[in-house]
C-alpha cells in the first residue's frame, strides 16, 4: 500500500477499534479517522481545495494537523506545515512561495496569521481549524478520486541550517515505499505489535515530527501527539505506554538529565530513535545506560529523503569500546548510499567525500527551485551536502556538512569532530566550532562554549584539553564563552549565526 487513501481504508477494515491518533487523552480510532477524513475532504472542497492545490498549517503539533494532512493526502492536496516559531514575514514568504489556497490555524495563532497575511499581496483564506472540524460532525462524507502513489501530498521546508529553507515536494510513494523492503528485511524494529504507540513530540513542520505520523499510519499503530517537546512530556509519555520515541540529541539530553528521569518507569520503551544532528558519544553512552531496556537506533536522513536513509541498529550500541557507535549506520533496506569525490566518482572505502543517496524516498524536487533541484538530485541520486566516509561493511561516518568544513593552513577540519572532543570536558554543556578569518591560516578554528550550570570555563583550559586529544591543526586557536547556543526549531546548532559577526564585510 503506497498511498494514504489505501492505508486508511486498510486499517479501518483491519483494526477499526485501534486508536490511530491521540492528544491529551482525546482519541480517534482508525475507523473514526477514516470516516472523518472523508468529511474533511468535503470540507476542503467547500473551501475550493482540489487535487494539486496547496494548503498550509500554522500551529503547534496537534491531532487536528494530522487529520487535515491525512485527509488532504487522500485527495491529493499538498500540505505545507509552517513552523510556529517563525516570524510573520517568514510565514508570509512560505505562504507566498507555495501559493497556498487555505491557511489552517490552531487556537492562539489568529494574530500571527493575520500579521503574516497582512504582508501579502494575495493572502490565502484563513480557517480556524477547531471550529471547522467541529462543524464536520454532521456533514456528509465526500466521494472523491483518490491521489495515486506519484501525486505530491506534502511539502516540507528544510531546517534552514545552512541557508534559506527549501521546500521539498514529497509524494505518497516517497513516504511509503521504503516500508516494503523494511518488512522484507524482517529486522526486529520493522515489525510492530498491535498495542504499540509512538510519541510525536518533535515539531510537525519538520520531517522528524510529521514523519512519525507517517510511520504510525504505515504501521497501523497509535500516534500520541504532544503540542511541543518538553522533557516532562516525554517522561509522561513513558508512563502512558509509548513503545517508540524519536527525538533529536539536544532533546534526548534534556530527558535523561531531568530530575524525574531516575524515578520514571521506562521499561515499556522498545526503541529510542535519535538523529537529525550529530550526537556526542558521551551523551549517547549516558542515554543507553539511562534507558537500558530500549534498543537504540540512530537515524540519519534529510527532509529531501523523507527522513531516515541510514540507521545504526541496536546491536551497534554496546558500551564496550565500540567504534561503530560513532557511525550513523548503514543504508536502510531499499536505499543505496555512496561516497563520491568532486567529479562524482565513487571513492574507496575510508576516504571522505560527499554522501549521496538513491532511494524511492528521494523527493520529487524542490518547489520553485529548478536549479537547486538539478544540482542536488542527479540521476536519482540525492546529494546530501554531508561529508562522510564509509567503512568496509557499509557503515557511514558523517564528518560534518561540507559547507561547515574549516580549511585551516590547508588542512580540512570538521567542526563536529572537534566539538565531540570538547564535549568530554566536564565544564562544557554545549559547544559549537566554527571557522573565523585568520591572516596566517586562512581560517582559524574557534570554539563557542556554553558552560554547565554552576561551572566556569577557562579558554586556555579548553585549548589544553583539546590538544591532548586532537591533532594540533584541529585545536581551537580561540574560545568564546557564550550564554545560549543558537539553535533552530529542529534543535540544530546554527553555526552560521556564530560565524557571521567574524566574517562581516569579508565573505
Ligand atoms: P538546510 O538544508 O536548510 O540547511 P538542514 O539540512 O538542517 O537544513 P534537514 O533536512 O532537517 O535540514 O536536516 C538534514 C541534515 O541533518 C543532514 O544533511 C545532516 O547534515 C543532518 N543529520 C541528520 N541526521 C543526522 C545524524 N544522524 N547525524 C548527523 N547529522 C545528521
Ligand atoms: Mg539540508
Amino acid at each position: 500500500k503506497l498511498t494514504f487513501d489505501e492505508l486508511m481504508r486498510h486499517w479501518a477494515e483491519e483494526k477499526p477499534d485501534t486508536v490511530a491518533l491521540e492528544q491529551d487523552g482525546n482519541a480517534l480510532t482508525f475507523s473514526e479517522l477514516e470516516l472523518r477524513s472523508r468529511k474533511i475532504v468535503a470540507m476542503l472542497g467547500a473551501h475550493g481545495v482540489a487535487k494539486g492545490d496547496r494548503i498550509a498549517w500554522l500551529g503547534k503539533n496537534a491531532r487536528h494537523y494530522f487529520e487535515l494532512f491525512y485527509s488532504a493526502a487522500r485527495l491529493g492536496a499538498v500540505m505545507v506545515p509552517i513552523g510556529w516559531r517563525l516570524a510573520a514575514p517568514e510565514i508570509a514568504y512560505i505562504l507566498g512561495d507555495t501559493g497556498a489556497k487555505v491557511l489552517f490555524i490552531d487556537n492562539g495563532f489568529d494574530e500571527l496569521a493575520a500579521k503574516a497575511c497582512g504582508q501579502m499581496e494575495s493572502a490565502p483564506e484563513v480557517v480556524d481549524t477547531p471550529s471547522a472540524l467541529a462543524e464536520i460532525e454532521a456533514a456528509a462524507p465526500a466521494d472523491f478520486d483518490p491521489a495515486g502513489p506519484d501525486d505530491a501530498i506534502l511539502q516540507l521546508y528544510t531546517s534552514g541550517t545552512t541557508g534559506n529553507p527549501k521546500g521539498a515536494v514529497l509524494t505518497n510513494a516517497n513516504l511509503f515505499s521504503l516500508r516494503v523492503p523494511a518488512e522484507e528485511a524482517a529486522q526486529p524494529w520493522s515489525s510492530w505489535d498491535d498495542d504499540e504507540a509512538i510519541l510525536v513530540c518533535m515539531p510537525c513542520a519538520h520531517i522528524g515530527g510529521t514523519g512519525l505520523g507517517i510511520m504510525a499510519m504505515a504501521a497501523g499503530i497509535r500516534a500520541i501527539v504532544q503540542a511541543e517537546f518538553t522533557p516532562d512530556g516525554v517522561l509522561d509519555g513513558f508512563e502512558q505506554g509509548i513503545t517508540r520515541l524519536f527525538i533529536v540529541p539536544a532533546a534526548l539530553q534534556m530527558v535523561i538529565q531531568h530530575p524525574r528521569a531516575k524515578d520514571t518507569d521506562m521499561s515499556g520503551v522498545k526503541y529510542v530513535m535519535y538523529g537529525a544532528a550529530p550526537i556526542p558519544l558521551d551523551l549517547l553512552r549516558e542515554a543507553v545506560q539511562t534507558i537500558p531496556d530500549a534498543g537504540f537506533l540512530q537515524c540519519y536522513g534529510m527532509t529531501e529523503t523523507t527522513g531516515t536513509i541510514a540507521m545504526l541498529p541496536p546491536e551497534d550500541h554496546s558500551l564496550e569500546g565500540n567504534q561503530r557507535m560513532k557511525s550513523a549506520g548503514k543504508a536502510v533496506p531499499g536505499a543505496e548510499l555512496k561516497v563520491v569525490g568532486e567529479d562524482g566518482e565513487e571513492l574507496p572505502r575510508g576516504e571522505v567525500g560527499e554522501l549521496i543517496c538513491k532511494s524511492p524516498s528521494n523527493m520529487a524536487g524542490y518547489w520553485n527551485l529548478p536549479e537547486a533541484t538539478s544540482s542536488s538530485l542527479i540521476d536519482g541520486w540525492m546529494h546530501t551536502g554531508d561529508a562522510a566516509y564509509m567503512d568496509e561493511d557499509g557503515y557511514v561516518f558523517i564528518q560534518d556538512r561540507i559547507k561547515d568544513m574549516i580549511i585551516s593552513g590547508g588542512e580540512n577540519v570538521y567542526p563536529a569532530q572537534v566539538e565531540s572532543a570538547i564535549y568530554g570536558h566536564p565544564a562544557v554543556a554545549e559547544v559549537a566550532v566554527v571557522g573565523v578569518p585568520d591572516d596566517t591560516w586562512g581560517e582559524a578554528v574557534k570554539a563557542c562554549v556554553v558552560p554547565k550550570l554552576g561551572s566556569e570555563v577557562d579558554p586556555a583550559d579548553i585549548i589544553a584539553f583539546t590538544r591532548e586529544r586532537l591533532a594540533g591543526f584541529k585545536v581551537p586557536k580561540t574560545v568564546d564563552v557564550i550564554e545560549v547556543m543558537p539553535r533552530n526549531a529542529s534543535g540544530k546548532i546554527l553555526r552560521r549565526e556564530l560565524r557571521a559577526p567574524y566574517w562581516e564585510g569579508r565573505d
